[in-house]
């Protein structure tokens, strides 16, 4: 059984818990797209970690994690990444890597910050990982994929040349920066490949064979639907697919065997990085929600970037549930609205006069203001709630009119960080 687990906003809407609680009873964990370049946060009995480009089902035993043909693999965040969390006391996680998975190069890294130093004022705000120029390369057809480095060494030199060739018009005319040599970027790779070696695996044969076995078998998305660089807010978006469906793609199996597909919402909004964001809060309001959002504060797991935060968007929601192709909801950070006296609920836009409830494209999406509904807070604190029940009427309220809203049902309420901190409901 393949079920996807991603998120219906802008990220950081708290897949990585889900993740990690579903994944004790899962065989395989795969991330499928994104990069190192946003995080998830995850909080279990050993400890506090923030996970980039590791999958969220590395701290069980039983199950085997891959990182997907669809992933930017920076080989040397990987291990670094890896190190780390093994010195946090982690038993030694059964990870493999797609010999299809593309390589994120250190001159992707330095392409984003000059990209981002070239657009000044008017930047995406990347988080100058490589993400994008590493995309536009495996796009361009200049990249390598992982198996690349196991082939004749004169045949990755030539490829290198040619690739050095052309980064290097860039550099020069573009960016006036230093060039790339031949010698250094192959030797690059040559160190890559003693890294990656241990790892590397044909990871779609070994998925199309777990699902043949029956196995449980769980596709990880980052960051979320208005992030998709089809169906989000193009071009304040990031550059590989965050929807469940492009996990058929980038984990290399037939799509129809995803049956399941979690969407995370969050409770309220949060966003980082450039672009619309109708429902943003500012000022004290915004810091007090900041300040009390997730499990530290609504301050990025990767950058440490302040989180732009914002009541629930309701017209976003139902937009990313649906492109998403959710089969439920899980509903999470919840428990940290018990502090206000009343929440707001953005249920339409109104742009240019006219009210719409259907999520415009871009350029419209920057003339929208806010229509709220307004409804009275529970003022109290829900951590430790294990029943549907037993939450105050009006925090039921407030689930059961976003559930009206968005169109699929909620079938988990996440009411704190920890792995068990989750109400099911029938
Ligand atoms: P992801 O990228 O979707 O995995 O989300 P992140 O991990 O970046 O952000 C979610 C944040 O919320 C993290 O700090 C989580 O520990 C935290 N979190 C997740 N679920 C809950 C919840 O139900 N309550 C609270 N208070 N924090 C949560």
């Amino acid at each position: 059984m393949v079920r996807a687990i991603v998120g219906a906003n802008w990220g950081d809407e708290g897949k990585g818990k889900i993740t990690d609680m579903l994944a004790q009873t899962s065989d395989v964990v795969v991330r499928f797209q994104g990069g190192h370049n946003a995080g998830h946060t995850i909080i279990n009995d050993y400890g506090r970690f923030s996970l980039h480009l590791l999958p969220s089902g590395i701290f069980n035993d039983n199950t085997t994690c891959i990182l997907g043909n669809g992933v930017a693999l920076d080989i040397g965040k990987f291990i670094e990444e890896l190190e780390s969390v093994l010195a946090q006391g982690i038993p030694t996680p059964k990870i493999l890597v797609s010999d299809r998975a593309q390589i994120l190069m250190p001159y992707h890294v330095l392409f984003d910050t000059y990209e981002e130093e070239r657009l000044a004022g008017r930047s995406f705000g990347s988080t100058k990982s490589g993400i994008a120029p590493f995309f536009s390369d495996k796009f361009a057809k200049v990249g390598f994929q992982v198996n690349e480095l196991f082939m004749p060494e004169e045949e990755l030199r030539a490829r290198v040349a040619n690739v050095v060739e052309k980064k290097n018009i860039e550099l020069k005319y573009l960016y006036n920066k230093p060039e790339l040599s031949v010698d250094e970027v192959f030797g690059q790779l040559m160190k890559y490949k003693e890294m990656i070696a241990p790892y590397v695996a044909d990871t779609a044969k070994f998925l199309n064979d777990a699902i043949k076995a029956g196995k449980t078998i769980l596709l990880e998305g980052q960051l979320g639907t208005l992030k998709d660089p089809d169906h989000g807010i193009y071009p304040m978006v990031t550059s590989s697919s965050t929807l469940a469906a492009y996990g058929a793609v980038g984990a290399g199996i037939p799509p129809y065997e995803i049956k399941d597909i979690i969407t995370v919402v969050k409770a309220y909004s949060s966003a980082v990085g450039a672009g619309a964001f109708v429902s943003e809060i500012f000022g004290d309001e915004a810091e007090e929600l900041r300040k009390r959002g997730g499990d530290k504060g609504e301050y990025g797991a990767t950058t440490g970037r302040p989180r732009r935060v914002g009541w629930f968007d309701a017209v976003a929601t139902r937009y990313g549930v649906q492109r998403q192709g959710a089969t439920q909801v899980a509903l999470t950070v919840l428990d940290v609205l018990g502090y206000l006296d009343e929440l707001h609920l953005c249920v339409g836009y109104e742009i240019d006069g006219e009210i719409v409830k259907d999520f415009p494209v871009t350029w419209k999406l920057e003339k929208a203001k806010p229509v709220y509904k307004t409804m009275p807070g529970w003022k109290c604190d829900i951590r430790g709630i294990k029943e549907y029940d037993k939450l105050p009427k009006e925090c039921r309220d407030y689930i059961e009119e976003i559930e009206r809203q968005i169109e699929c049902p909620i079938k988990m309420v996440s009411n704190g960080p920890g792995r068990n901190e989750i109400i099911f409901r029938k």
